[in-house]
Protein backbone atom coordinates (compact mmCIF):
# COMPACT_ATOMS: atom_id res chain seq x y z
CA UNK A 1 0.00 0.00 0.00
CA UNK A 2 1.47 3.35 -1.02
CA UNK A 3 -0.01 6.57 0.15
CA UNK A 4 -2.07 7.75 -2.62
CA UNK A 5 -3.84 3.88 -1.80
CA UNK A 6 -3.77 5.30 2.11
CA UNK A 7 -5.57 8.14 1.42
CA UNK A 8 -8.40 6.47 -0.43
CA UNK A 9 -8.58 3.24 2.06
CA UNK A 10 -7.98 5.69 5.23
CA UNK A 11 -11.06 7.88 3.71
CA UNK A 12 -13.11 4.76 3.35
CA UNK A 13 -12.22 3.22 6.77
CA UNK A 14 -13.27 6.15 8.24
CA UNK A 15 -16.69 6.25 6.65
CA UNK A 16 -16.99 2.49 7.95
CA UNK A 17 -16.05 3.78 11.17
CA UNK A 18 -18.76 6.43 11.33
CA UNK A 19 -21.06 4.08 9.45
CA UNK A 20 -20.37 1.06 12.18
CA UNK A 21 -21.07 4.35 15.40
CA UNK A 22 -24.39 6.11 13.59
CA UNK A 23 -25.79 2.35 12.86
CA UNK A 24 -24.48 0.65 16.21
CA UNK A 25 -28.15 0.43 17.69
CA UNK A 26 -29.41 -1.97 14.90
CA UNK A 27 -27.11 -4.39 15.03
CA UNK A 28 -27.28 -6.90 18.02
CA UNK A 29 -25.69 -6.26 21.11
CA UNK A 30 -24.34 -9.54 21.69
CA UNK A 31 -22.98 -12.06 19.30
CA UNK A 32 -24.97 -15.06 18.14
CA UNK A 33 -21.54 -16.91 17.69
CA UNK A 34 -20.33 -20.40 19.76
CA UNK A 35 -16.89 -20.87 20.80
CA UNK A 36 -14.48 -21.92 17.74
CA UNK A 37 -16.96 -19.98 15.38
CA UNK A 38 -13.90 -17.95 13.65
CA UNK A 39 -11.38 -20.91 12.88
CA UNK A 40 -13.32 -22.49 10.34
CA UNK A 41 -14.27 -18.93 8.39
CA UNK A 42 -10.09 -18.56 7.84
CA UNK A 43 -7.61 -20.43 6.12
CA UNK A 44 -5.20 -22.63 8.60
CA UNK A 45 -1.72 -20.00 7.23
CA UNK A 46 -1.84 -16.44 6.49
CA UNK A 47 -1.65 -16.03 2.54
CA UNK A 48 1.26 -16.45 0.38
CA UNK A 49 0.87 -13.86 -2.13
CA UNK A 50 -1.35 -10.13 -0.90
CA UNK A 51 -4.69 -10.48 -0.40
CA UNK A 52 -6.37 -7.09 -1.37
CA UNK A 53 -8.07 -4.48 0.53
CA UNK A 54 -11.72 -5.32 -0.61
CA UNK A 55 -10.47 -8.78 0.38
CA UNK A 56 -10.23 -7.77 4.08
CA UNK A 57 -12.76 -5.34 3.90
CA UNK A 58 -15.32 -7.55 2.81
CA UNK A 59 -14.26 -10.17 5.62
CA UNK A 60 -14.89 -7.54 8.48
CA UNK A 61 -18.45 -7.95 7.91
CA UNK A 62 -18.40 -11.60 7.12
CA UNK A 63 -16.00 -12.89 10.09
CA UNK A 64 -15.51 -10.63 12.25
CA UNK A 65 -18.44 -8.16 13.18
CA UNK A 66 -20.74 -11.65 13.60
CA UNK A 67 -18.20 -12.45 16.50
CA UNK A 68 -18.43 -8.96 17.98
CA UNK A 69 -20.02 -8.22 21.24
CA UNK A 70 -21.15 -4.14 20.93
CA UNK A 71 -19.53 -2.39 23.32
CA UNK A 72 -20.57 0.84 22.39
CA UNK A 73 -24.31 -0.18 21.72
CA UNK A 74 -26.71 1.85 23.81
CA UNK A 75 -28.14 -1.72 24.67
CA UNK A 76 -24.38 -2.54 26.11
CA UNK A 77 -25.22 -2.34 30.46
CA UNK A 78 -22.63 -4.99 31.23
CA UNK A 79 -19.56 -4.57 32.86
CA UNK A 80 -18.50 -0.84 33.22
CA UNK A 81 -18.36 1.24 30.35
CA UNK A 82 -15.34 1.59 27.68
CA UNK A 83 -14.76 4.85 26.48
CA UNK A 84 -15.02 6.14 23.07
CA UNK A 85 -15.18 9.18 21.25
CA UNK A 86 -14.01 10.14 18.05
CA UNK A 87 -11.84 12.91 18.84
CA UNK A 88 -9.65 9.67 20.84
CA UNK A 89 -10.06 7.36 17.91
CA UNK A 90 -8.01 10.14 15.66
CA UNK A 91 -5.64 10.70 17.99
CA UNK A 92 -4.94 6.90 18.44
CA UNK A 93 -4.78 7.34 14.27
CA UNK A 94 -2.08 9.62 14.96
CA UNK A 95 -0.30 7.69 17.59
CA UNK A 96 -0.03 5.00 14.81
CA UNK A 97 1.68 6.93 12.06
CA UNK A 98 4.17 8.57 14.63
CA UNK A 99 4.70 5.36 15.84
CA UNK A 100 7.19 6.11 18.29
CA UNK A 101 8.10 3.71 21.37
CA UNK A 102 8.50 6.67 23.79
CA UNK A 103 10.56 4.75 26.63
CA UNK A 104 13.21 7.14 27.81
CA UNK A 105 12.84 11.31 26.85
CA UNK A 106 15.28 11.07 24.06
CA UNK A 107 13.39 8.21 22.57
CA UNK A 108 10.81 10.92 21.39
CA UNK A 109 11.07 14.10 23.78
CA UNK A 110 7.09 15.07 22.65
CA UNK A 111 5.72 11.33 23.66
CA UNK A 112 7.34 11.91 27.26
CA UNK A 113 6.66 15.95 27.52
CA UNK A 114 3.22 16.09 26.67
CA UNK A 115 2.43 12.71 28.89
CA UNK A 116 3.76 14.65 31.78
CA UNK A 117 1.90 17.89 30.73
CA UNK A 118 -1.29 15.88 30.36
CA UNK A 119 -1.06 14.25 33.77
CA UNK A 120 -0.89 17.70 35.66
CA UNK A 121 -3.98 18.70 33.45
CA UNK A 122 -5.94 15.79 34.47
CA UNK A 123 -4.86 16.09 38.22
CA UNK A 124 -5.60 19.39 38.18
CA UNK A 125 -8.90 18.73 36.83
CA UNK A 126 -9.27 16.47 39.95
CA UNK A 127 -8.29 18.45 42.24
CA UNK A 128 -5.53 16.23 43.41
CA UNK A 129 -3.15 17.78 45.93
CA UNK A 130 -0.58 19.39 44.42
CA UNK A 131 2.27 16.93 46.05
CA UNK A 132 0.89 14.49 42.71
CA UNK A 133 1.61 17.09 40.11
CA UNK A 134 4.93 17.11 38.25
CA UNK A 135 4.68 20.71 37.74
CA UNK A 136 8.33 22.23 37.03
CA UNK A 137 9.76 21.26 40.09
CA UNK A 138 7.37 18.83 42.33
CA UNK A 139 8.44 15.15 43.45
CA UNK A 140 5.64 14.02 42.38
CA UNK A 141 3.54 13.27 39.00
CA UNK A 142 2.00 11.12 36.49
CA UNK A 143 2.46 8.27 34.26
CA UNK A 144 -0.10 6.57 31.76
CA UNK A 145 -0.18 2.90 32.49
CA UNK A 146 -1.79 -0.05 30.24
CA UNK A 147 -4.24 -0.81 32.55
CA UNK A 148 -5.70 -0.51 36.48
CA UNK A 149 -4.20 -4.08 37.34
CA UNK A 150 -0.73 -2.94 35.91
CA UNK A 151 -1.04 0.04 38.82
CA UNK A 152 -1.94 -1.73 41.26
CA UNK A 153 1.30 -4.51 40.40
CA UNK A 154 3.23 -1.16 40.33
CA UNK A 155 2.55 0.32 43.40
CA UNK A 156 2.52 -2.85 45.07
CA UNK A 157 6.15 -3.53 43.83
CA UNK A 158 7.69 -0.64 44.53
CA UNK A 159 6.11 -0.50 47.93
CA UNK A 160 7.50 -3.93 48.61
CA UNK A 161 11.11 -2.68 48.14
CA UNK A 162 11.01 0.58 49.92
CA UNK A 163 9.85 -1.17 53.33
CA UNK A 164 12.57 -3.27 52.24
CA UNK A 165 14.65 -0.93 51.80
CA UNK A 166 13.62 0.62 55.34
CA UNK A 167 14.34 -2.51 57.11
CA UNK A 168 16.95 -2.81 55.61
CA UNK A 169 18.64 0.31 56.81
CA UNK A 170 17.86 -0.05 60.33
CA UNK A 171 18.91 -3.88 59.93
CA UNK A 172 21.85 -4.48 57.87
CA UNK A 173 21.62 -8.27 58.35
CA UNK A 174 18.36 -9.08 57.11
CA UNK A 175 17.89 -10.87 53.79
CA UNK A 176 15.10 -9.73 51.32
CA UNK A 177 13.75 -13.20 52.09
CA UNK A 178 13.05 -12.97 55.12
CA UNK A 179 11.38 -9.82 55.03
CA UNK A 180 9.66 -11.15 51.95
CA UNK A 181 7.99 -13.92 54.02
CA UNK A 182 6.38 -11.26 56.42
CA UNK A 183 5.11 -8.50 54.37
CA UNK A 184 1.28 -8.20 54.20
CA UNK A 185 -0.53 -6.58 52.14
CA UNK A 186 -4.55 -5.61 52.68
CA UNK A 187 -7.56 -4.56 50.68
CA UNK A 188 -11.42 -4.89 50.99
CA UNK A 189 -13.52 -8.11 50.47
CA UNK A 190 -15.11 -5.92 47.95
CA UNK A 191 -11.81 -4.74 45.70
CA UNK A 192 -11.22 -6.28 42.39
CA UNK A 193 -9.59 -9.74 41.70
CA UNK A 194 -6.36 -7.60 40.12
CA UNK A 195 -5.67 -6.63 43.81
CA UNK A 196 -5.16 -10.22 44.93
CA UNK A 197 -3.70 -10.86 41.58
CA UNK A 198 -0.68 -8.48 42.45
CA UNK A 199 0.03 -9.75 45.94
CA UNK A 200 0.11 -13.33 44.11
CA UNK A 201 2.88 -11.74 41.16
CA UNK A 202 4.23 -9.46 44.11
CA UNK A 203 4.77 -13.13 46.17
CA UNK A 204 3.22 -11.68 49.36
CA UNK A 205 0.14 -12.20 51.33
CA UNK A 206 -3.14 -10.38 50.63
CA UNK A 207 -5.32 -10.13 53.22
CA UNK A 208 -8.96 -9.36 52.58
CA UNK A 209 -11.14 -7.00 55.11
CA UNK A 210 -14.33 -7.81 55.80
CA UNK A 211 -16.26 -4.65 54.22
CA UNK A 212 -19.48 -2.86 56.47
CA UNK A 213 -23.13 -3.51 55.56
CA UNK A 214 -22.70 -0.46 52.96
CA UNK A 215 -19.57 -2.61 51.57
CA UNK A 216 -17.47 0.00 52.19
CA UNK A 217 -13.90 -0.93 54.25
CA UNK A 218 -13.52 0.69 57.39
CA UNK A 219 -10.86 1.77 60.12
CA UNK A 220 -12.18 -0.55 62.70
CA UNK A 221 -12.23 -3.94 60.57
CA UNK A 222 -8.65 -2.85 59.07
CA UNK A 223 -6.82 -2.21 62.56
CA UNK A 224 -8.25 -5.26 64.13
CA UNK A 225 -6.57 -7.63 61.38
CA UNK A 226 -3.44 -5.32 61.49
CA UNK A 227 -3.08 -5.49 65.72
CA UNK A 228 -3.08 -9.26 64.74
CA UNK A 229 -1.14 -9.37 62.37
CA UNK A 230 1.70 -7.38 64.13
CA UNK A 231 0.95 -9.25 67.31
CA UNK A 232 2.11 -12.41 65.03
CA UNK A 233 5.37 -10.91 63.60
CA UNK A 234 3.91 -10.01 60.39
CA UNK A 235 5.12 -6.62 58.66
CA UNK A 236 1.87 -4.43 57.02
CA UNK A 237 3.11 -2.69 53.97
CA UNK A 238 0.29 -2.04 51.82
CA UNK A 239 -3.42 -1.14 51.43
CA UNK A 240 -5.69 -0.50 48.50
CA UNK A 241 -8.94 1.44 48.93
CA UNK A 242 -11.43 1.00 46.14
CA UNK A 243 -13.63 4.45 45.49
CA UNK A 244 -16.47 2.69 43.21
CA UNK A 245 -15.89 -1.13 43.50
CA UNK A 246 -16.50 -3.25 40.61
CA UNK A 247 -19.65 -5.14 41.92
CA UNK A 248 -21.31 -2.20 43.16
CA UNK A 249 -19.37 1.17 43.42
CA UNK A 250 -19.25 1.37 46.61
CA UNK A 251 -16.63 3.80 48.52
CA UNK A 252 -14.08 2.15 50.96
CA UNK A 253 -14.02 5.45 53.71
CA UNK A 254 -10.54 7.29 53.15
CA UNK A 255 -10.43 9.49 55.91
CA UNK A 256 -10.40 6.45 58.24
CA UNK A 257 -8.35 4.10 56.43
CA UNK A 258 -6.19 7.05 55.22
CA UNK A 259 -4.59 8.01 58.61
CA UNK A 260 -4.16 4.34 59.84
CA UNK A 261 -1.79 3.99 56.95
CA UNK A 262 0.09 7.34 57.35
CA UNK A 263 0.60 6.08 61.33
CA UNK A 264 1.78 2.82 60.61
CA UNK A 265 4.05 3.84 57.36
CA UNK A 266 1.98 1.46 55.34
CA UNK A 267 2.08 2.82 51.26
CA UNK A 268 -1.72 3.63 50.40
CA UNK A 269 -2.89 2.92 47.02
CA UNK A 270 -6.27 3.76 45.99
CA UNK A 271 -7.95 2.04 42.96
CA UNK A 272 -10.56 4.43 41.18
CA UNK A 273 -10.49 2.59 38.25
CA UNK A 274 -14.21 3.62 37.23
CA UNK A 275 -15.53 6.22 39.60
CA UNK A 276 -12.10 8.26 39.17
CA UNK A 277 -13.37 9.73 35.90
CA UNK A 278 -16.55 11.72 38.12
CA UNK A 279 -14.34 13.60 40.09
CA UNK A 280 -13.93 16.02 37.45
CA UNK A 281 -17.46 17.33 38.97
CA UNK A 282 -17.60 19.74 42.10
CA UNK A 283 -20.50 17.39 43.35
CA UNK A 284 -18.40 14.03 43.16
CA UNK A 285 -14.88 15.31 44.37
CA UNK A 286 -15.85 15.15 47.38
CA UNK A 287 -16.26 11.37 47.20
CA UNK A 288 -12.44 11.29 46.67
CA UNK A 289 -11.72 13.23 50.16
CA UNK A 290 -8.39 11.55 51.92
CA UNK A 291 -6.24 11.21 48.66
CA UNK A 292 -4.00 13.53 50.69
CA UNK A 293 -3.00 10.44 52.74
CA UNK A 294 -2.45 8.49 49.75
CA UNK A 295 1.06 7.58 48.39
CA UNK A 296 -0.42 6.52 44.93
CA UNK A 297 -3.14 6.94 43.12
CA UNK A 298 -4.94 5.55 39.84
CA UNK A 299 -8.65 5.89 38.02
CA UNK A 300 -8.99 4.73 33.91
CA UNK A 301 -10.11 7.58 31.78
CA UNK A 302 -10.40 4.65 29.43
CA UNK A 303 -13.39 3.65 31.33
CA UNK A 304 -15.63 6.77 31.73
CA UNK A 305 -13.50 10.14 30.48
CA UNK A 306 -14.03 9.77 26.44
CA UNK A 307 -10.63 8.66 26.18
CA UNK A 308 -10.35 4.89 24.25
CA UNK A 309 -8.23 2.48 25.51
CA UNK A 310 -5.74 1.84 27.30
CA UNK A 311 -5.39 4.87 29.16
CA UNK A 312 -4.49 3.89 32.91
CA UNK A 313 -3.76 7.57 35.27
CA UNK A 314 -1.56 6.86 37.52
CA UNK A 315 -0.22 9.29 39.72
CA UNK A 316 2.86 9.08 42.67
CA UNK A 317 3.69 11.70 45.24
CA UNK A 318 7.23 10.94 45.12
CA UNK A 319 8.39 9.99 42.20
CA UNK A 320 11.82 8.29 43.81
CA UNK A 321 9.94 5.45 44.92
CA UNK A 322 8.94 4.39 41.47
CA UNK A 323 12.15 4.88 39.74
CA UNK A 324 14.25 3.54 42.72
CA UNK A 325 12.19 0.33 42.78
CA UNK A 326 12.54 -0.38 39.28
CA UNK A 327 15.98 1.62 37.67
CA UNK A 328 18.01 -0.15 35.29
CA UNK A 329 20.52 1.61 33.07
CA UNK A 330 21.79 -0.56 30.35
CA UNK A 331 24.20 1.44 28.00
CA UNK A 332 21.65 1.15 25.12
CA UNK A 333 19.09 2.75 26.53
CA UNK A 334 21.56 5.82 28.50
CA UNK A 335 20.82 9.10 26.73
CA UNK A 336 23.30 12.50 27.39
CA UNK A 337 20.03 14.10 28.97
CA UNK A 338 18.90 11.42 31.90
CA UNK A 339 20.99 12.82 34.91
CA UNK A 340 20.33 16.50 34.40
CA UNK A 341 17.65 16.18 37.06
CA UNK A 342 14.93 17.99 34.86
CA UNK A 343 13.89 14.66 32.44
CA UNK A 344 11.90 11.78 32.92
CA UNK A 345 12.16 8.29 31.52
CA UNK A 346 9.09 7.04 31.39
CA UNK A 347 10.25 3.47 31.34
CA UNK A 348 11.66 3.42 35.31
CA UNK A 349 7.72 4.11 36.12
CA UNK A 350 6.62 0.53 34.89
CA UNK A 351 6.97 -2.63 34.05
CA UNK A 352 7.31 -2.88 30.28
CA UNK A 353 9.92 -0.90 28.52
CA UNK A 354 8.18 0.00 25.49
CA UNK A 355 5.08 2.50 25.35
CA UNK A 356 3.03 4.32 23.06
CA UNK A 357 2.81 7.95 22.38
CA UNK A 358 -0.98 7.73 24.66
CA UNK A 359 -1.08 10.99 25.65
CA UNK A 360 -2.09 12.19 22.51
CA UNK A 361 -5.68 10.85 23.07
CA UNK A 362 -5.90 12.42 26.42
CA UNK A 363 -4.77 15.84 24.64
CA UNK A 364 -7.42 15.34 21.78
CA UNK A 365 -10.46 14.82 23.78
CA UNK A 366 -9.81 17.41 26.80
CA UNK A 367 -9.08 20.15 24.13
CA UNK A 368 -12.25 18.84 21.81
CA UNK A 369 -14.91 18.51 24.94
CA UNK A 370 -13.23 20.73 27.16
CA UNK A 371 -13.56 20.07 30.95
CA UNK A 372 -17.32 21.26 30.77
CA UNK A 373 -18.12 19.04 28.21
CA UNK A 374 -16.84 16.12 30.15
CA UNK A 375 -18.98 17.18 33.16
CA UNK A 376 -21.97 17.17 31.26
CA UNK A 377 -20.86 13.13 29.72
CA UNK A 378 -20.72 12.11 33.47
CA UNK A 379 -23.63 14.08 34.61
CA UNK A 380 -25.98 12.89 32.25
CA UNK A 381 -24.79 8.95 33.05
CA UNK A 382 -25.09 9.67 36.34
CA UNK A 383 -29.17 11.14 35.49
CA UNK A 384 -29.29 7.98 33.92
CA UNK A 385 -28.84 5.41 36.42
CA UNK A 386 -30.74 7.72 39.19
CA UNK A 387 -33.82 7.20 36.23
CA UNK A 388 -33.16 3.70 35.97
CA UNK A 389 -33.14 3.57 39.52
CA UNK A 390 -36.68 5.42 40.51
CA UNK A 391 -37.97 2.84 37.31
CA UNK A 392 -36.79 -0.40 39.52
CA UNK A 393 -38.48 0.98 42.83
CA UNK A 394 -41.71 2.26 41.15
CA UNK A 395 -42.00 -1.83 40.65
CA UNK A 396 -42.58 -3.76 44.06
CA UNK A 397 -41.15 -7.20 43.11
CA UNK A 398 -37.80 -5.71 42.33
CA UNK A 399 -35.52 -4.59 45.06
CA UNK A 400 -31.82 -2.09 44.67
CA UNK A 401 -29.53 -3.88 46.56
CA UNK A 402 -26.60 -0.98 46.78
CA UNK A 403 -26.55 2.80 46.95
CA UNK A 404 -26.54 4.41 43.77
CA UNK A 405 -23.74 7.25 43.26
CA UNK A 406 -22.59 6.91 39.86
CA UNK A 407 -23.50 5.35 37.17
CA UNK A 408 -24.61 1.65 38.25
CA UNK A 409 -27.39 0.20 39.37
CA UNK A 410 -27.38 -2.70 41.06
CA UNK A 411 -31.48 -4.91 41.54
CA UNK A 412 -32.78 -7.93 41.86
CA UNK A 413 -35.99 -9.41 41.88
CA UNK A 414 -37.12 -10.17 45.27
CA UNK A 415 -36.76 -14.05 45.74
CA UNK A 416 -34.14 -16.78 45.77
CA UNK A 417 -30.76 -16.54 44.06
CA UNK A 418 -32.14 -19.29 41.49
CA UNK A 419 -34.90 -16.84 40.16
CA UNK A 420 -32.49 -14.09 39.29
CA UNK A 421 -30.35 -16.55 37.66
CA UNK A 422 -33.26 -17.47 35.64
CA UNK A 423 -34.09 -13.73 34.87
CA UNK A 424 -30.07 -13.18 34.27
CA UNK A 425 -30.34 -16.14 31.70
CA UNK A 426 -33.57 -15.20 29.84
CA UNK A 427 -32.25 -11.68 29.58
CA UNK A 428 -29.49 -12.43 28.07
CA UNK A 429 -30.66 -15.32 25.51
CA UNK A 430 -32.91 -12.70 24.28
CA UNK A 431 -29.71 -10.42 23.46
CA UNK A 432 -31.78 -7.32 23.40
CA UNK A 433 -30.18 -5.66 26.20
CA UNK A 434 -26.84 -6.87 27.82
CA UNK A 435 -25.93 -7.37 31.39
CA UNK A 436 -23.73 -9.15 34.08
CA UNK A 437 -24.40 -10.03 37.78
CA UNK A 438 -22.41 -10.08 40.49
CA UNK A 439 -22.39 -11.39 43.73
CA UNK A 440 -23.26 -8.90 47.18
CA UNK A 441 -23.20 -11.33 50.48
CA UNK A 442 -24.95 -14.11 49.42
CA UNK A 443 -27.03 -12.67 47.00
CA UNK A 444 -27.49 -12.98 43.11
CA UNK A 445 -27.96 -9.63 41.59
CA UNK A 446 -28.35 -7.81 38.53
CA UNK A 447 -25.64 -4.48 37.47
CA UNK A 448 -26.92 -1.89 35.35
CA UNK A 449 -24.01 0.17 34.28
CA UNK A 450 -24.75 3.08 31.91
CA UNK A 451 -21.87 2.64 29.00
CA UNK A 452 -22.58 3.93 26.02
CA UNK A 453 -21.58 7.43 24.51
CA UNK A 454 -25.26 7.87 23.10
CA UNK A 455 -27.09 5.97 25.15
CA UNK A 456 -30.53 8.54 26.30
CA UNK A 457 -33.84 7.91 28.33
CA UNK A 458 -35.78 6.43 25.73
CA UNK A 459 -32.96 3.26 25.52
CA UNK A 460 -33.02 3.02 29.24
CA UNK A 461 -37.03 2.75 29.38
CA UNK A 462 -36.75 0.48 26.46
CA UNK A 463 -34.53 -1.83 28.81
CA UNK A 464 -36.20 -1.60 32.11
CA UNK A 465 -39.54 -2.49 29.69
CA UNK A 466 -37.90 -5.72 28.09
CA UNK A 467 -36.73 -6.65 31.71
CA UNK A 468 -39.99 -6.36 33.45
CA UNK A 469 -41.44 -8.27 30.53
CA UNK A 470 -38.94 -11.23 31.37
CA UNK A 471 -39.75 -10.86 34.98
CA UNK A 472 -43.50 -11.63 34.60
CA UNK A 473 -42.55 -14.54 31.93
CA UNK A 474 -40.59 -15.99 34.36
CA UNK A 475 -42.91 -15.36 37.42
CA UNK A 476 -45.80 -16.58 35.69
CA UNK A 477 -43.96 -20.12 34.49
CA UNK A 478 -43.04 -20.46 37.87
CA UNK A 479 -46.76 -20.05 39.52
CA UNK A 480 -47.89 -21.99 37.09
CA UNK A 481 -45.17 -24.94 37.59
CA UNK A 482 -46.50 -25.08 41.25
C1 LIG B 1 -12.26 -2.23 35.94
C2 LIG B 1 -11.59 -2.24 37.26
C3 LIG B 1 -10.27 -2.68 37.40
C4 LIG B 1 -9.50 -3.30 36.27
O1 LIG B 1 -9.18 -2.37 35.32
P1 LIG B 1 -8.11 -2.71 34.16
O2 LIG B 1 -7.71 -1.38 33.68
O3 LIG B 1 -8.85 -3.51 33.16
O4 LIG B 1 -7.00 -3.48 34.79
C5 LIG B 1 -9.67 -2.56 38.63
N1 LIG B 1 -10.34 -2.06 39.69
C6 LIG B 1 -11.61 -1.65 39.60
C7 LIG B 1 -12.30 -1.11 40.83
C8 LIG B 1 -12.28 -1.75 38.39
O5 LIG B 1 -13.57 -1.36 38.31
Amino acid sequence: MNASEFRRRGKEMVDYVADYMEGIEKRQVYPDVEPGYLRPLIPASAPQEPDTFEDIINDVEKIIMPGVTHWHSPYFYAYFPTASSYPSILADMLSGAIGCVGFSWAASPACTELETVMMDWLGKMLKLPEEFLAGNVGEGGGVIQGSASEATLVALLAARTKVIHRLQATSPGLTTGAIMEKLVAYSSDQAHSSVERAGLIGGVKLKSIPSDSKFAMRSSALKEVLEKDKAAGLIPFFVVATLGTTSCCSFDNLLEVGPICNQENIWLHIDAAYAGSSFICPEFRPLLNGVEFADSFNFNPHKWLLVNFDCSAMWVKKRTDLTGAFKLDPLYLKHSHQDSGLITDYRHWQLPLGRRFRSLKMWFVFRMYGVKGLQAYIRKHVQLSHEFESLVRQDPRFEICAAVTLGLVCFRLKGSNQLNEALLESINNAKKIHLVPCHLRDNFVLRFAICSRTVESAHIHFAWDHIREKASELLKANTKGK
